[in-house]
C-alpha cells in the first residue's frame, strides 16, 4: 500500500486546470502540493494522522501472556501483579468499584508446614488466606475470587473476617464451607470458593459482629455466662417470622432442627448481596419477598440510591 502510494506520489503530476485567479503563495510558506495523490497520502499518513495515532506506531507486538490474562481476567491479573511486585495495585471488582489491593505470600517457615499463606490488604483492611498443603488449587484464581467478594462487603463489616482457609479435603459432614471466630473455611479445594458461598459465610461472621454490637455491657456479661445467642442481628427472628417464609429448603430444615435463624440470616445476606449485584429489579423482588428482613439488611448495608 505504502509503496503504491509513494510511486503514485512521485509520478508526474497530471495537468491541472489553471485557476482564473491565483494568489501567489508567500515566500515563507512551504510549496503547495498540487498532486491529489500526494495530498491524499499526506492526509492519511502524514502529520495529522501521525499525531493522532502515534501510540499505535510501530505496529503492536503480539500480546504477552500477561496482557492476555488482563483481557480475560483483570482481577486475576491484578493479583498476579500484586504478588510479583509486592506493591498495592488497583483492583476493580465485579461491581466496578476500584480499591488498592496488596497480596504478599509469607515465607514458608513463617507460614508453617507446607501451607501457603497470603496476607491480603484491601483498602484499609487486612486478612490472611491459607491454602493448606495438598489442596490442589489455583492460588491466584482463589485469591482473586475471595478479594472480589470481600471488596463487595461494606467497609464497616469487613473487620468480621480475619482468616480464610482453603482445605483440600471434603468436610466430613458435607459442608461446602464453615465460618466462626473470624475465620471462613472452604472445603474441597477451590470448587466451593464462589461469591454466593463467600457471602453466606461472611454473613455468619457479620451476624456475630452485629449481635455483639447490639449487646449492652450487662447482656455482654450474661452472654459470657449463659452462652452466646445465635449470630444474628437484634430483631431478625421476629422479622423472619413476620415475613412468614424460608429462603430455601436448607434454611427451613436448619430452622426446624435448631429453632434459630442462624442459617436464615447468612443465606439472606448472601441473597441480598446477589440482588444488589443483579440490579434494581432483583432488589425490588427481594424486598417484596422478604420485606421485614430487608429493613434490617438495608440498615446494615444501604442499597445504592
Ligand atoms: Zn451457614
Amino acid at each position: 500500500m505504502l509503496t503504491k502510494l509513494l510511486s503514485r506520489a512521485l509520478a508526474p503530476a497530471p495537468a491541472l486546470q489553471t485557476p482564473k485567479v491565483s494568489t501567489p503563495a508567500p515566500l515563507t510558506a512551504p510549496p503547495r502540493i498540487q498532486n491529489t495523490a500526494v495530498r491524499a497520502f499526506q492526509g492519511t499518513s502524514g502529520f495529522e494522522s501521525a499525531r493522532l495515532t502515534k501510540p499505535l506506531l510501530p505496529p503492536l507486538p503480539p500480546l504477552s501472556p500477561g496482557d492476555l490474562g488482563k483481557l480475560i481476567n483483570p482481577r486475576r491479573a491484578a493479583v498476579e501483579e500484586a504478588l510479583a511486585t509486592g506493591n498495592p495495585v488497583p483492583f476493580t471488582n465485579t461491581d466496578g468499584k476500584t480499591e488498592q489491593v496488596s497480596v504478599t505470600q509469607l515465607p514458608g517457615g513463617v507460614a508453617g508446614g507446607g501451607d501457603d499463606v497470603y496476607v491480603v490488604t484491601v483498602g484499609n483492611d487486612r486478612f490472611t488466606v491459607r491454602v493448606e498443603e495438598g489442596a490442589d488449587v489455583d492460588a491466584e484464581a482463589v485469591l482473586a475470587q475471595v478479594i472480589d467478594s470481600y471488596s463487595e462487603t461494606p467497609e464497616d463489616l469487613r473487620g468480621s473476617l480475619e482468616h480464610v482457609v482453603i482445605k483440600g479435603e471434603a468436610d466430613p459432614e458435607g459442608a461446602a464451607a464453615r465460618a466462626g471466630d473470624g475465620t471462613i473455611t472452604f472445603y474441597g479445594g477451590e470448587a466451593n470458593v464462589t461469591a454466593d458461598i463467600f457471602h453466606h459465610e461472611i454473613g455468619h461472621l457479620i451476624g456475630r459482629q452485629v449481635e455483639d454490637a447490639n449487646d449492652s455491657w450487662l447482656s455482654g456479661i450474661l452472654e459470657k455466662l449463659a452462652g452466646e445467642p445465635p449470630p444474628i442481628p437484634d430483631g431478625w427472628a421476629d422479622a423472619a417470622a413476620a415475613d412468614g417464609n424460608h429462603l430455601n429448603d436448607y434454611t427451613e430444615e436448619s430452622f426446624e432442627d435448631s429453632g434459630v435463624y442462624t442459617e436464615d440470616f447468612a443465606e439472606a445476606w448472601s441473597e441480598y448481596m446477589r440482588a444488589l449485584d443483579d440490579g434494581p429489579e432483583a432488589l425490588a423482588e427481594f424486598e417484596r419477598t422478604y420485606p421485614e428482613r430487608s429493613e434490617i439488611l438495608e440498615d446494615l448495608y444501604p442499597p445504592p440510591a
